[in-house]
């Protein structure tokens, strides 16, 4: 099965998503069979592609596909001496993943499969807030639509506002009882029946972050994202240690080695690889078993196009310690749907096991057609 074509593709004019226009950088691996992987990252796809075909497609030009890791490694040694957390590691995670597609095309079988089986029937899920209704205004409308459709834990991130005016450098009682208000009107309302996990971003200094944690903690939200960026790992020690609410940081950490540090430090308690940032599969699989040897939870981060949510899904359906999937209802109900046409809902809260082969989805037709498609192919 060897490499005959490196492919990228994304579309200059973007998605329209709940943020605005997004760019995902799509990459497919040809082989002379003639068959192809599809892999993705975000969101500077000019970066991206640039590195896949002037770094990474001489590693793989000619390689047998299937040998994935020792294609990691190389690709890996590629960029790795000029650093490689950047655009370098998006664009490995993307060919990563494409080549696991391949594979399971190649065999027939769903990725999940090739991860060492699945080993959950069905995978929970949670809803990143990006929804028409806003969980600043009406939180409780929007946590009684969720539950109707059986969705039974959310993300929100209500102190964003807040730290765009002090620029996370202090934070005075009003507005922590302003940031903590949709929080305590989902709980008050719903009590257990919703969980709600608290987003910060990175936003915010240290003080601030522990005394949003206080402020949180009669409500027992699922847990704090990203209260501090991800550089300092004492600092989050010093977070971890002033709250008894679970930390996560978070999908920017990259590859193996970044959690590992991460998960020596004892600070954060789920552990959140994004899989087109990451490394792609091959790393997140391996973050997600050094989150079990700590005894820790995996929720993976999944807030991008319609690859990573697939590839998610069947890193989710793997992984033995699987706490719960991020989902974003508009993605999958709607903004996905022009590029890869219709997805599975979950169905009382819980996804179906994906299907095959491979990741088990492809780009439309449409898509390649558009005018604005950017296409680059290096053989
Ligand atoms: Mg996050």
């Amino acid at each position: 099965m060897r490499i005959t074509a490196i492919e990228t593709l994304y579309l200059a004019g973007g998605i329209t998503v709940h943020a605005g226009p997004i760019q995902w950088l799509w990459v497919r691996i040809h082989t002379e069979d003639g068959l192809y992987g599809l892999g993705e990252t975000y969101p500077h796809p000019a970066s991206e592609e640039a590195i896949i075909h002037s770094r990474l497609a001489p590693r793989l030009l000619g390689q047998d596909a299937g040998r994935i890791e020792g294609l990691w490694a190389s690709m890996f040694d590629a960029v790795s001496y000029s650093g490689w957390a950047g655009a370098e590691m998006r664009a490995i995670s993307a060919v990563d993943t494409a080549l696991w597609d391949l594979k399971g095309k190649a065999l027939g079988v769903p990725v999940y499969e090739l991860l060492g089986g699945a080993t959950r029937d069905r995978i929970r899920t949670y809803n990143t807030c990006y929804d028409h209704i806003s969980f600043l205004d009406e939180p409780v409308r929007l946590a009684e639509s969720l539950l109707e459709s059986g969705i039974r834990a959310m993300k929100i991130w209500p102190f964003d506002p807040v730290a765009k005016i002090t620029g996370g450098n202090y934070i005075t009682p009003e507005q922590i009882r302003e940031g903590i208000r949709p929080l305590r009107l989902i709980k008050e309302k719903f009590g257990d029946s919703m969980e709600v996990a608290m987003e910060f971003h990175g936003y915010w200094n240290l003080p601030c972050a522990m005394q949003m944690a206080r402020a949180c903690e009669p409500y027992s939200p699922m847990w704090l994202e990203e209260m501090l960026g991800q550089d300092n790992m004492a600092a989050y020690r010093e977070l971890a240690s002033s709250t008894p609410l679970p930390l996560t940081i978070s999908e920017r950490l990259m590859t193996a080695w970044q959690y590992r540090e991460l998960l020596a430090g004892g600070a954060a308690r789920v552990v959140m690889p994004d899989v087109a940032w990451c490394g792609g599969l091959t790393q997140a699989k391996k973050i997600a078993d050094m989150g079990a040897v700590h005894y820790l939870p995996v929720a993976p981060h999944n807030c991008g196009g319609p690859v990573l949510h697939a590839a998610t899904m069947h890193l989710a359906a793997a992984v033995p310690n699987l706490y719960i999937a991020e989902s974003v209802r508009r993605h999958y109900a709607d903004e996905y749907t022009p590029i890869v046409g219709p997805l599975d809902a979950p169905q009382d809260g819980f996804f179906d096991l994906p299907r095959g082969p491979g990741l088990g989805l492809d780009l439309l037709p449409a898509v390649l057609e558009r005018g604005d498609l950017v296409r680059r192919r290096t053989a």
